[in-house]
């Protein structure tokens, strides 16, 4: 058994894993138990083709981890699923057992930046760039089965050169960015700056991205969002943009549901600018999610549109992938229209092909 934790531990754990300590996990449905809503005769649900967000560790990553788990800059210990060296072929392995073709497997190379490695690393940018190329060979290792995000600190020096670096390789569909983790913050003009530079040159170079956007504002949400939208997403033109755990990082919470609110608020207003932008449903809710909080998140998946939305898992956090998609997925009270909509949403930039005509002559 590869993954031998449920799903909430899952979802607990991945958020201890970006936050390092904050209490958002906690709050996560721990308040209000409800009884799932899966039952052995529950509909079966159009299968998910594509998980469109999903981690495996590099080595360099992997040799990294104990100095970053043992940093005095991390406020809890590391997660054991976090430090486990998962193997492409594990994650093959239940990709098969729930029929899910293709991931797009997001690059870790941005822990070796992270602002919680005390002291940092000097030879940080190398630790990243051997994971971003490790990750990028994947490609070709598995043809078909995983598209690749390369890890960037977006606040870093190494954003733009890493960037650069990949920018003609056709094994590479995009950029990963992990705002917590890389403790970048929406309402410091020099770090907004900074954003903007990675997705004017994402614009430039086709490199879609996925961006984890919550940041660790206790009170993040939709004045984070505003500026994001004013300032940051134009910058992308029409290159994908992919907003990791429904604009949060994992579980459903006020902060949450104020930055997703303020998206809603956007897109009703003006749809065609938003044509380039989705949402992944990754580890936002678990078998323990309230009810009330799950109404809430539908309510806002239909307000901005179930195509907006796509299915993800967050793999290794959300427990077998199987498991994932057929028992706590549906408790997402959507229409069975809607869940369709979503579970084969395959927007461009999933293909093989995007990654190689993403590049301009
Ligand atoms: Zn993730």
């Amino acid at each position: 058994m590869i993954l031998g934790f449920s799903a909430r531990a899952g979802l607990l754990i991945a958020s201890l894993f970006v936050t390092a300590g904050t209490a958002a996990a906690e709050t996560a449905g721990a308040e209000t138990r409800t009884p799932s809503t899966v039952t052995a005769d529950a509909p079966p649900h159009a299968a998910v083709t594509v998980d469109h967000h999903a981690h495996v560790h590099s080595p360099a990553i992997l040799d990294f981890l104990p100095k970053y788990c043992g940093s005095e800059g991390r406020i809890g210990p590391c997660p054991e699923v976090f430090t486990r060296a998962y193997s492409p072929e594990d994650l093959i392995a239940e990709m098969d057992a729930a029929g899910v073709a293709r991931s797009l497997i997001m690059s870790t190379g941005y822990l070796a930046e992270s602002p919680m490695m005390q002291p940092p690393l000097p030879e940080a940018p190398g630790i990243l760039r051997a994971a971003n190329e490790w990750s990028a060979a994947l490609a070709t290792r598995y043809p078909g089965r995983f598209g690749i995000y390369i890890g960037i600190n977006p606040v870093s020096s190494s954003a733009l050169p890493e960037m650069a670096h990949f920018a003609r390789d056709p094994r590479v569909t995009g950029i990963k960015i992990h705002i917590t983790n890389s403790d970048a913050n929406l309402r410091d003009p020099q770090n907004v700056a900074k954003l903007a530079s990675v997705f004017e040159m994402s614009h430039r170079t086709g490199l879609a991205v996925m961006i984890h956007m919550r940041t660790r504002a206790e009170d993040y949400g939709a004045r984070d969002v505003e500026t994001f939208l004013r300032d940051v997403l134009p910058q992308a033109g029409d290159t994908p943009v992919q907003i990791a755990h429904a604009a949060g990082w994992g579980g459903i919470d006020g902060p949450t549901l104020s930055a997703l609110g303020a998206f809603a608020e956007a897109i009703e207003a003006d749809r065609d600018r938003f044509g380039n932008v989705t949402f992944d449903l990754a580890a936002v809710w678990d078998e323990d999610t309230a009810a009330d909080d799950l109404e809430a998140l539908a309510t806002l998946v239909r307000r901005i549109g179930p195509e907006h939305f796509v299915a993800a898992s967050d793999f290794p956090f959300g427990g077998h992938l199987a498991d994932y998609y057929a028992k706590v997925y549906p408790r997402l009270p959507l229409t069975d229209a809607e869940w369709t909509t979503i579970r084969t949403n395959t927007p461009d930039y999933d293909s093989v092909d995007y990654a190689k005509e993403r590049i301009r002559p």
